[in-house]
């Protein structure tokens, strides 16, 4: 993104000491193209600069606007080949309040895993009705809560099965529920961890044991077949299996299930390590997940209106696909350095522990000035001390000053969930709405924050209780 300002500032290009490059023809790269020769000064029209001063390095910001502009446009994709389709917000995948905010305002329910993430779809006041609430680890007391809410319970496994059945008894209620499902695409590794195997009998002995319930009732079907998915024929197959299976137990035990959710799974233009071509020509478009996905739905579904039963409606869980690429990490480089080897080494201040999808994935590396000067192989640390703090393990860069800020895309999945407080402190997130307007919407840490769960027990309030030892340095000469 060559802005005009920095192209009017630089008059001509300095004087480069001349080098010698080898070109090794016939091979990938596999540090990838040269990145130097695009930078990026601005998100959404708001110099990074701007932003830095206000709110220092290194900073998250989040656009408002393409994040409506994704969740816009996967919707349609869906909602023009298929009737009746619903959204599911996947909280684990960044459930920031402000992000949750503008997806559920774009219609999104709220997909939940645990307590702490269904409480916070409440606070944020999503009726308990429009909660889909999946996860292997729900408590009497949350399911409780659930059932009185009109939570759209996702039942993982037969305790929690035994569980609410006891509950929905002792309420005398009848519960609507759905059944999580795992099988074998053929496409992806299954996640036999979670639900009922389909092809070992557990599924359909699960819909037996709720069809025999006076307080279950079974409306719902729901799988997860995985993450970073780059093969639509994989749903293709899972759709299949969920429909076939759907046939079944509604034959055997006279349910009618309302719900197909599938899940989410979708990738994202996210540079999986590993893979050396470039995502733009590996990562499916989401017309192709929605073709693979609704075609074969239509496909399987298109007698149920001569039998009096109307379609189900199609939910999906898109949690990375959404969010992805709609936030950055600005950093800075603290120093340089050369390697033993003969690399160059950079480090900046935000590492492994603010973005936590370095160790999968080789986020785009962008500069936001011109760089000049003959680009080398750059390894790029973060602040920690850790061997493992590595933001980039090869990117081709010219050389950087201290200062000079570096701009990593896309991080909007799963890493202001999976970040940690480790050694630093995290820092501000911001967004930027779609009039070009900066709001905070998550402050740094500081001190408070991060001790603020301690006690110290009274015989350990003061660290030298006999008396500090004062000039140690002398002591062992
Ligand atoms: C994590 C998760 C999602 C979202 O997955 P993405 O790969 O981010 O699309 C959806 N549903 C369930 C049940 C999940 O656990």
């Amino acid at each position: 993104m060559n802005s005009d300002d920095t192209m009017a500032e630089v008059q001509r290009k300095p004087w480069l000491k001349p080098s010698i490059t080898p070109l090794r023809s016939g091979f990938l790269n596999k540090s990838g193209a040269a990145r130097h020769m695009i930078w990026r000064d601005n998100i959404d029209g708001v110099p990074v600069k701007k932003l830095l001063e206000e709110f220092k390095s290194p900073l998250f910001v989040i656009s408002e606007q393409t994040l409506r502009k994704n969740s816009d446009s996967i919707r349609e994709a869906f909602r023009r080949r298929y009737p009746d389709v619903l959204f599911g917000w996947s909280y684990k995948t960044n459930y920031l309040g402000a992000v949750c905010n503008v997806l559920h305002q774009e219609g999104d329910l709220a997909e939940v895993v645990s307590v702490f993430e269904y409480e916070k779809a409440r606070r944020l006041g999503v009726p308990g009705d429009c909660i889909l609430f999946n996860g292997p680890n729900k408590s009497r007391e949350i399911l409780e809560r659930a059932v009185n809410e009109g939570a759209h319970i996702h039942i993982d496994h037969l305790d929690e099965l035994y569980l609410l059945e006891d509950i929905a008894r002792s309420m005398e209620r009848v519960v609507d529920v759905a059944i999580r499902l795992n099988f074998d695409t053929g496409y992806t590794e299954p996640w036999s961890r979670f639900g009922f195997s389909v092809e070992s009998g557990q599924a359909l002995d699960a819909a037996w044991r709720i069809a025999s319930s006076d307080n279950l009732n079974l409306v719902g079907l729901h799988a997860h077949i995985g993450t970073f998915v780059m093969e639509p024929l994989a749903y293709k197959a899972e759709v299949k299996i969920m429909c076939e299976f759907m046939e079944e137990v509604e034959k055997k035990t006279g349910c009618i299930i309302k719900y197909i959710d599938v899940g989410g799974g979708f990738a994202s233009m996210n540079s999986l390590q590993g893979i050396y071509l470039p995502p733009e020509q590996v990562i499916p478009s989401i017309d192709q997940y929605a073709e693979a996905i609704c075609d074969t739905l239509l496909q399987f579904t298109h007698d149920r209106e001569s039998r009096d039963c109307s379609r189900p409606t199609l939910i999906l869980e898109t949690g990375r696909a959404v969010v992805d690429d709609a936030e950055v990490l600005i950093s800075s480089v603290v120093a340089n350095k050369h390697l033993p080897d003969g690399r160059r080494a950079v480090i900046l201040d935000a590492g492994v522990n603010d973005l936590f999808t370095a160790f999968w994935y080789n986020h785009d590396v962008s500069p936001s000035r011109q760089l000049w000067g003959r680009p080398e192989e750059t390894v790029l640390y973060g602040p920690l001390c850790m061997n493992i703090d590595v933001m980039r393990h090869s990117v081709m860069l010219p050389p950087l000053n201290v200062g000079d800020t570096l701009i990593f895309s896309p991080v909007g999945a799963y890493n202001n969930t999976q970040w940690l407080q480790f050694i630093e402190y995290r820092p501000n997130i911001v967004l930027i709405d779609e009039e070009g307007e900066v709001s905070l919407i998550r402050a740094a840490e500081d001190l408070d924050v991060v001790t603020q769960q301690e006690r110290l027990p009274q015989h350990l309030e003061k660290p030298y209780p006999k008396g500090v030892p004062r000039n140690f340095l002398e002591s062992t000469k």
